[in-house]
């Protein structure tokens, strides 16, 4: 097994343990998305590490997509809407990630994590549009993780990945994912 393959299996694994954390703070928030929303992927600002999209790069390679993502980039998708979205609206707002199982860290997290403040106790990151439809509910869940409910730590999930890739640099998420076709191509090379 390659090294990169090596890393993406390490990164798969951190990226399961987010998610069982994730999953467990939904359940117990009873908060989740509003139903098809992909709002927050419409945002061109949307960073990620390269390393955190070797698992989607791998993914869009074994797919035999990897020529069609970069052309799609080098003709002016970079500073669009993450490549994977696919909008189901003429808003755009409602639709689906084209790759929703190796997603990066970010995505992951986004909505179902805390920040720790200057105490260091975890405050809620919630979706802006959720905290705007249903802005009880999320002072509710504020209120309990305050109080007796944990929340995923955001910080703390991205540093163990940064030790795990030693790669801190975020970009846009269209650059990164360039990159990590780019990695993904080169290692396939060396066999
Ligand atoms: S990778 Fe998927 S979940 Fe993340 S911004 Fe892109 S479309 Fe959305």
């Amino acid at each position: 097994m390659s090294k990169l393959s090596e890393q993406i299996l390490r990164i798969e694994d951190a990226y399961a343990e987010v998610d069982r954390e994730t999953a467990a703070f939904a359940r117990e928030s009873d908060l989740g998305c509003p139903d098809g929303c992909g709002a927050c992927c419409t945002d061109p600002n949307v960073e990620a590490t390269v390393s955190e999209l070797l698992p989607m790069a791998e993914t869009v390679w074994r797919a035999g997509r990897a020529e069609e993502v970069i052309a799609w980039i080098e003709d002016g998708g970079e500073g669009s809407a993450c490549f994977a979205y696919q909008a189901s609206s003429p808003d755009g707002r409602q639709g689906k990630c084209g790759f929703y199982e190796s997603r990066p860290l970010v995505c992951r997290l986004f909505g179902f994590s805390g920040n720790p403040d200057k105490r260091g106790t975890l405050r809620p990151a919630l979706c802006w549009l959720m905290q705007s439809e249903t802005p009880d509910d999320c002072q509710r869940v504020k209120d309990r993780v305050r109080g007796e409910m944990t929340i995923p730590d955001g910080p703390a999930h991205a540093m163990k990945l940064f030790g795990e890739t030693g790669d801190t640099l975020r970009m846009p998420i269209n650059q990164a994912i360039r990159k990590a076709i780019d990695r993904v191509y080169l290692a396939r090379l060396e066999g």
